[in-house]
């Protein structure tokens, strides 16, 4: 209530409704403790792999040191048994430089996706995403990334299988192998035991895309958040598994640009499964393999 006074001394009461000015800054309020919550998870996942790279290159920015290592390793190998100290000594270096260009290898390239997470995040909002449109053969494309995943399942004695059949949708390849690597990439950063599956369902004009793991799954209370920009489960920085919160929020945009839509079900401790939908492709233009714009 607010209360005024009158020209002739008295007073008048409003009412005022201020629920949605409320509503509006709690909305503000939580947009911002979201995006400063993001700076902190950024700049945590930014230095981390950082900090490797630059712990590397003062030795790989000595490109001698190999070639050099490996010679002289020959050399001592050449001497036989009078040399063998030197040669596991040499051995040892040998495996410790590849071990540092791995490590450095590995920070590059995730600093390169946390990037370009960011850069994409930026061009979708601002409306700058352009998709083509064609006919893909899901089947050939889910044999793909089975190949490019095989080595990470394989580290982390995981099971990935496809039930994906020749079903052919219309979509931008790249961007459709986005959403998949970001699916893909979650269902193995949060499942130890178990596996992946991928299956398709065509339901005529639609085909329903789902990949399944046996992961550890997502409370109830924060399924409707995934999708969310910069939102994660555990944002500590201290959180076990790395990424900014965006994968999801891009993944459904794309989804969306494609005329499909994205859910997520799941049960902690037992898995999720993301289901997207994607548009079947027009058997015509299946047959004249013919790239189309989406407007
Ligand atoms: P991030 O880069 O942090 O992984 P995403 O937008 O890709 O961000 O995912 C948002 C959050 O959703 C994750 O931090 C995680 O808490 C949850 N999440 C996504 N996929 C899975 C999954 N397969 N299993 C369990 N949790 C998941």
């Amino acid at each position: 209530i607010v209360e005024a006074k009158t020209p002739d001394g008295g007073t008048v009461g409003f009412r005022v409704d201020i629920t949605e000015l409320k509503n509006a800054r709690d909305e503000a309020e939580a947009a911002n403790r979201a995006k400063s919550e993001f700076l902190d998870v950024m700049s945590h996942e930014l230095r981390t792999p950082l900090t490797v790279v630059l712990g590397g290159t003062p030795f790989l920015c000595r490109p001698e040191l190999l070639p050099a290592a490996t010679k002289l390793f020959s050399t001592l190998e050449a001497k036989g048994a009078e040399a063998e100290d030197i040669k596991l000594e040499v051995e040892a270096l040998l495996a410790s430089l590849k071990s540092l260009a791995g490590k450095v290898d590995r920070s590059a390239k995730h600093l390169l996706t946390l990037i370009n997470d960011v850069l994409d995040f930026s061009k979708i909002e601002a409306g700058r995403m352009d998709l083509s449109q064609e006919p893909i053969n899901l089947a050939h494309l889910v044999e793909d990334l089975i190949e490019e995943f095989s080595l990470k399942a394989e580290s982390k004695s995981l099971y990935l299988e496809s039930e994906v059949g020749d079903i052919f949708v219309e979509a931008d390849e790249l961007r459709l192998r986005q959403v998949f690597i970001n699916i893909l990439g979650n269902a193995f950063k949060f499942t130890d035991e178990g596996g992946i599956r991928i299956s398709a369902d065509d339901r005529g004009a639609r085909v329903h895309v789902t990949v399944s793991d046996t992961g550890c799954g997502i409370p109830a209370a924060h399924l409707n958040q995934v999708f969310n920009k910069f939102s994660q489960v555990d944002s500590s920085s201290t959180r076990k598994a790395g990424g900014t919160g965006l994968g999801m929020a891009i993944t459904k945009k794309i989804v969306e640009m494609h005329g499909g839509d994205i859910w997520v079900e799941s049960e902690e401790g037992a898995g999720s499964s993301f289901t997207f939908t994607l548009q079947r492709a027009d058997a015509k233009r299946v047959a004249n393999d013919e790239p189309a714009q989406i407007p």
